[in-house]
């Protein structure tokens, strides 16, 4: 058990001015206070309100914080009230203990509901003063040190809970210093034996390596002190867990882990950061992916360093990590290195504390020689804990905050905000569209475009932390067939696969009716939808909109339907229920909304365009029905055609809608052969814009000496658009044919 001198000294050691007197009555109070009680391991209870005291010195805390420790536990487990701590230590340290007080019995695995409930709890104890969660978090740390002596049920539970919530908040806070021991604790607790199998390793390694790793630290020492750059270099080794990790995220093997030792190179300032950068850089080839500067672009627990890997001597892969020491002490310490600056730490009322460079601050900074740590305004921690605390405020439901906390206390999350600053949490790689629907989903299913920190971006881009995402809608605009595949969330994903199933059925629906329509038309028999629903018995099917489907869907014969709506045609056998002789018009009934042709193409919808050879409006088209697909359209050049030659009742005359969209653009692939010549390229361009046709892309397929052959995607109006850019290209001298051909890669240019 730690002597109250020896934590007297500790605390002294890195604050001379801290105040002897408290430290020393909260102490002997706490001491008291516990008396006889005694801890699972048989130890007086006292020992561990000590430990807490001297992890919370660990960090270089101030005297208020590291005897709140030592009186963490009185109100909870003696008879010490709260009045008698504010009396005796005065009213901050008091709200301080009664804050621990409340979370001190919240458990945060349980049942979903209370579990929401209970986080909620917690975050609000924290919001109030974030040395509440300082204090928490070193008690924890101190739990789990002793956890082996609690009994294997509670303790498998305790640490499940530390690793899903407390080490993770601990790392988004910043306190690696935290993050890992809890980890490293909890991992044993879980899963000993992947740990003795990691460790186990990793000393074969260190015996295998450590003349190699000594070796490489004084080259690297050497050529620092000769390059004048004052720094200290130090190797470190991976934690088992954070090994286990990377080996299940990257479904690797141990023996393919390659970066498990790592060198720091500790400067003085910023600038011998990047000399250093630029020392190793020269002296040893660098490899190139691996490099990262956190240092310009923080993370978002404001973790600053420069990551680069590079092939040292004896041509072994070194991952080095440069950084100042301020640097290094925030990547250890997160917002506990700024915690001892009261205005710093109350987050509920961010307007109270002073502007970064405000007078106030500045005696204390000297102390703390605190000229690079970020002032809480620019802690991205800070700014975290805030938005979540303004998303309770917001009165989300418990379990939508739960769902939110939960993931965003994971690393592997993107944080993003709506112009207004609410917070969304997304899941790594989710895309605009993720967040649209994350607001709410018909934000998401009318999305077409979006802004990425004020920038217009596309769709599909990736969300980073921090990301300010602005979503564009446009009323009456559906999701994209192809959206699925670029989102990760669930919300998202059956969002759209149910607007597109629905938006799929009302296609069948309105082309099986037309197809219908157009079979009595030629028969000259009047339809009505009671003859057909009178029919539905026969055809054991529920609805007159089922029986379209089916008919569209190429599910169940026009012939049959008509049969048996009309069962007099049975007797007729000169009826021709082909369609090839009458033209039908896509969108031409008079239904309000119009099959929208333009609309699917190149979807997976009833109706699609062919992606091989996309037809151009106001060209000869026909259409095929694919049994279960629906239909697809081909320009009637097209050569795919001849495939369904011997299935005449597949096909489908159709003419292009009267009301085709004149802002539609349809797109033809072309292969250009053109002089090879300097500037051809750009004349070709040129005069496709000349044209008011866009180049959708572009590559070289094939070059000869005197040729390339060049492919392309344009985009143009309808058919009498193409030929004139076609005729205005073969002015062109260096153009010596340009044909349309099929299309390439077509799926990649969706969206
Ligand atoms: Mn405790």
């Amino acid at each position: 058990m730690m002597r109250q001198y020896e934590l007297v000294e500790k605390v002294l050691a890195y604050d001379p001015q801290a105040d002897e007197a408290l430290l020393n009555k909260a102490y002997i109070y706490g001491y008291k206070k516990h008396g006889t009680q005694k801890r699972a391991s048989g130890d007086p209870y006292f020992s561990h309100p000590i430990e807490v005291a001297a992890i919370l010195a660990d960090l270089k805390l101030d005297s208020t914080v590291v005897a709140t420790g030592l009186l963490h536990d009185t109100i909870e487990d003696t008879d010490a009230t709260r009045e008698e701590i504010d009396q005796l230590f005065g009213e901050d340290i008091g709200s301080l203990v009664d804050g621990l007080t409340k979370i001190s019995k919240i458990n945060l695995i349980s049942r979903e509901v209370a579990q929401s409930e209970n986080l909620r709890r917690l975050f609000f104890a924290i919001s109030k003063d974030i040395r509440v969660l300082l204090v928490k978090l070193a008690d924890r740390v101190h739990n789990m040190r002793t956890i082996m002596h609690v009994k294997p049920e509670k303790r498998q539970r305790i640490a499940q809970e530390t690793m899903d919530f407390y080490a993770p908040l601990a790392g988004r806070m910043g306190i690696h210093f935290f993050r890992e021991e809890l980890e490293d604790i909890c991992f044993q607790v879980l899963n000993s034996e992947a740990r003795d199998i990691i460790l186990k390793r990793l000393q074969e390694m260190h015996a295998e390596e450590s003349d190699l790793l000594k070796d490489i630290a004084e080259v690297l020492n050497k050529k620092l002190k000769q390059a004048g750059i004052s720094a200290r270099v130090y190797g470190r080794e991976k934690r088992p867990y954070s090994i286990f990790r990377k080996m299940e995220r990257q479904s690797i093997s141990l023996e393919k882990i390659s970066d498990i030792f790592a060198f720091r190179i500790i400067t003085n300032t910023e600038d011998d950061c990047y000399r250093a950068l630029g020392l190793v850089h020269t002296e040893w080839p660098m490899v190139p992916e691996r490099f990262k500067d956190f240092i310009s672009i923080p993370k978002s627990n404001d973790y600053r360093s420069i990551h680069t890997t590079i092939i040292g001597p004896s041509r072994k892969r070194i991952e080095l990590q440069i950084r100042t020491e301020e640097m290094h002490e925030i990547n250890e310490f997160g917002i506990a290195s700024h915690a001892l600056y009261k205005e710093d730490i109350y987050i509920s009322n961010p307007e109270n504390s002073p502007m970064p460079g405000d007078d106030s601050n500045d005696k204390k900074n000297k102390k703390r020689k605190v000229g690079s740590v970020p002032v809480s305004g620019k802690s991205s921690a800070f700014k975290w804990l805030r938005h979540v605390i303004e998303s309770l405020e917001d009165g989300d439901t418990p379990e939508e905050f739960l769902e939110h906390t939960k993931l965003e206390l994971f690393a592997d999350q993107a944080f993003c905000f709506t112009p207004k600053g609410r917070l969304i949490a997304l899941p790594k790689h989710a895309t605009p569209i993720d967040f649209a629907y994350a607001v709410h989903t018909d934000i998401g299913n009318t999305c077409v475009g979006c802004k990425i920190n004020g920038i217009a971006s596309p769709l599909r881009s990736k969300l980073d932390n921090g990301d300010e995402v602005e979503i564009v809608t446009s009323k009456g605009s559906k999701p994209k067939v192809m959206w699925e595949n670029y989102v990760v969330t669930g919300k998202a994903k059956s969002a759209i696969r149910r607007a597109n199933k629905e938006e799929r059925q009302a296609q069948y629906s309105q082309l099986g009716r037309e197809m219908l329509n157009r079979i009595f038309k030629k028969l000259k028999i009047e339809y009505s939808d009671e003859k057909l629903s009178a029919a539905l018995p026969k055809l054991a099917l529920k609805t007159i909109d089922d029986v379209f489907v089916a008919i569209a869907r190429s599910e169940i014969k026009l012939k049959d339907v008509a049969i048996a709506m009309v069962p007099m045609l049975l007797e007729n056998n000169d009826v021709e229920f082909m369609h090839d002789q009458t033209h039908f018009e896509i969108g031409a009934s008079n239904k309000t909304t119009p099959m929208p042709i333009r609309g699917v193409s190149k979807d997976i919808g009833a109706i699609r365009f062919s992606k091989k050879h996309p037809p151009i409006a106001g060209e000869r088209i026909v259409g095929i029905l694919k049994p279960g697909e629906g239909l697809v359209v081909y320009p009637i050049h097209s050569e795919e055609l001849a495939a369904f030659e011997s299935t005449p009742e597949l096909w489908i005359d159709l003419v292009w809608d009267k009301d085709v969209n004149e802002k539609q653009w349809f797109t033809a692939p072309v292969e250009i052969t053109l002089l090879n010549e300097v500037g051809a390229l750009s004349r070709i361009a040129t005069i496709i814009a000349e044209q008011g046709c866009n180049i959708w892309n572009s590559y070289i397929i094939a070059k000869e000496v005197d040729y390339h052959h060049l492919y392309m995607e344009i985009e143009v109006r309808n058919i009498q658009h193409f030929n004139t850019l076609k005729s205005s290209l073969k002015t062109l001298p260096i153009i010596n044919d340009i044909r349309r051909v099929a299309g390439k890669k077509f799926g990649e240019i969706d969206l």
